[in-house]
């Protein structure tokens, strides 16, 4: 038979996995990097970075609309954050349930051994981010890594260069 390119990777799905300002900076990492690992995730890809004004609004741009933006914008460009593609089957549902509830307080409550119950203190500063589904999931790892990283050739990059020659 044919081996498939992606054979290595058969069932696995991957999201993006973000430990935010106040996890970075609250010493949190090798906590999160420890669960991630325990529950069964591989760390494909990873990177330490930091959001600025620019940056921040396009990559939350969902929210643009929302009350809480400004103040949003504010709290994810306050320092670095440490940038992973988790690989796993199942992986973004399953890593939003490791994360738990947005609302850390919630999180507490509902969901005690969470990552955001265990290192979140409110609705905004609740330490990690995940991607909410399949298709948020190509965006942001796109966001960050480019769409090399979906297996598929990242055209934009061919466009600019082939603009060049
Ligand atoms: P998530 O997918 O669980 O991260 O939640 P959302 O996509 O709804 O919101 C994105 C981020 O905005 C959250 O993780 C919080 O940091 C922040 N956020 C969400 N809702 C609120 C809110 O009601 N008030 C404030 N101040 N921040 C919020
Ligand atoms: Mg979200």
């Amino acid at each position: 038979p044919v081996r498939s390119l992606t054979s290595g990777n058969a069932g696995k799905e991957r999201t993006l996995a973000m430990i935010k300002p106040d996890g970075v900076s609250g010493n949190h990492t090798e906590k999160i990097k420890e669960a991630i690992l325990e529950s069964g995730f591989g760390i494909a890809k990873e990177i330490v970075t930091s959001f600025n004004e620019d940056s921040a609004s396009r990559f939350y741009a969902e929210h643009s609309l929302k009350k809480f933006f400004v103040s949003l914008i504010k709290y994810i460009t306050r320092g670095q954050v440490l940038v992973m593609v988790l690989e796993k089957e199942n992986a973004v549902a399953d890593w939003r349930s490791l994360m738990g509830p947005t609302d850390a307080q919630e999180a507490k409550i509902s969901h005690p051994n969470s990552i955001r119950a265990m290192c979140g203190l409110n609705i905004e500063q609740n330490c990690v981010h995940g991607s909410d589904s399949l298709q948020s999931a190509r965006r942001e790892i796109a966001f960050f890594f480019g769409d090399m990283s979906s297996g598929s050739v990242n055209f934009s990059i061919l466009n600019y260069i082939s603009g060049l020659i």
